[in-house]
């Protein structure tokens, strides 16, 4: 056996694949299968995107492009942070990447290492623990509660630093909540980390277009004295329906920027130019596809909301962004686990355990609602009828 390096030991996953996998095993088998386990959109990328994506390899871009990104992408990133959040940003501040994910690595690269602490939302996206740890740094677990709508508590958050904090991650709206922290919150952490002026901040943005019931987004950026210390992490997948494309970008802080490109130069170059061109049209095109889906996610998570709030055992809060549901199933007397794999072998249904998401999300599941409203609500009686028999 080759010898691995310790830190493979402490490199988790996102358990959403094994469910999906097993899932897909089960419908090969002939299973009459319905998914509400994924985090996509169930939409295809709009056409003119994929246009635009065709029409840059017949123009012959087939060739590495500049590590940070060609610079036409990173303007229209610019221009798109100018109309949605009211800043102005240095296009030499983002970094393009192959998705959202290689952000958050390359945060984890740059400020973990043993001795170090990172703060992180729980219940959160798996890959945010998993990362801290695999950099060796200690992973603070920043409890995530239903009451609040699953908003953080700034209060809370602050009272976890201490001398050992390097970093901390937001994330609003939120996966796997739907949570989504008001401007106040996001107001109040910004004023009490100008007492931390050695911590930085990685705020995943991802799902900022999705966004309902007239709540509001507060991007970090909008808070000019973290700008030396910021991380604002957003990207194509979710808002255009472009996970498969992998494309995203950070906007980093000035002093970072360098340090950034050096990571993407060692790790993978650039992102592939018919991609970044996608990327030019989906922020400079048409937005009505993207509308559109926001407008449907819309209409399907209010009739899952109210169909989970009619089942026995089951409450389910508003979720105010993304296009998850996180119903509390604690009244069924099942924990997420076993309700998880019982729904799947019994009732065809893939949902996932909240304990994927971290130890307080024992008690919940996550309904991701990425599926036609007919298929959510069939999804969601059998559910039913598993929990009455
Ligand atoms: N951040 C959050 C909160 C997510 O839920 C996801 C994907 O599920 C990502 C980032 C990663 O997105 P990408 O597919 O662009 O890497």
């Amino acid at each position: 056996m080759p010898t691995l390096a310790a830190r493979m030991d402490r490199l988790g996953t996102e358990t959403a694949f094994d469910v999906l996998a097993k899932a897909n095993k089960l419908a090969a088998g002939g299973a009459d299968m319905i998914n509400l386990g994924i985090g996509q959109p169930d939409f295809p990328t709009p056409p003119h995107i994929v246009e635009a994506a065709a029409k840059a390899l017949k123009d012959g871009h087939h060739g590495y492009t500049a590590a940070n990104g060609i610079p036409a992408l990173r303007q229209a990133v610019s221009a798109d942070l100018a109309r949605r959040h009211g800043v102005e940003v240095d296009p030499d501040r983002v970094v393009v990447v192959p998705g959202g994910k290689v952000t958050m690595f390359f945060a984890m690269l740059m400020f973990g290492e043993p001795g170090a602490e990172i703060i992180y939302p729980d219940p959160g996206f798996p890959i945010y623990r998993s990362s801290i740890e695999f950099s060796g740094a200690t992973a603070v677990p920043l409890p995530l509660r239903e009451e609040n709508g699953f908003a953080f508590s700034a209060e809370e958050l602050l009272s976890l630093i201490t001398p050992r904090t390097r970093l901390i991650i937001v994330n609003s709206p939120a996966n796997p909540t739907g949570g989504v922290t008001p401007v106040e919150e996001m107001d109040k952490l910004a004023a009490g980390l100008a007492n931390h002026p050695d911590v930085a901040i990685l705020s995943d943005e991802i799902y900022s277009c999705m966004l309902y019931g007239g709540r509001q987004h507060r991007s970090i950026l909008q808070y000019p004295h973290l700008a030396d210390r910021a991380i604002m992490l957003d990207g194509w997948s979710k808002t255009y329906a472009m996970t498969g494309w992998r494309l995203g970008y950070a906007v980093w802080p000035e002093s970072l920027v360098e340090k950034a490109t050096r990571l993407a130069i060692n790790d993978h170059s650039c992102v592939n130019a018919a991609a970044q061109f996608a990327g030019i049209a989906a922020l400079e095109g048409p937005q009505d596809a993207a509308l559109d889906m926001v407008a449907a996610f819309d209409e399907r998570r209010q009739a899952t909301v109210v169909a989970l709030n009619g089942l026995p055992g089951v409450r389910c809060v508003d979720p105010g962004g993304a296009f998850y549901a996180f119903p509390n199933i604690s009244g069924t007397g099942l924990d997420a686990r076993t309700l998880q794999d019982r729904l799947l072998n019994e009732a065809h249904v893939a949902a996932i355990a909240g304990t994927s998401f971290g130890v307080h999300g024992e008690g919940y599941l996550r309904i991701s609602y990425a599926n036609s409203k007919e298929n959510i609500l069939r999804a969601i009686d059998r559910i039913g009828s598993v929990l009455a028999g």
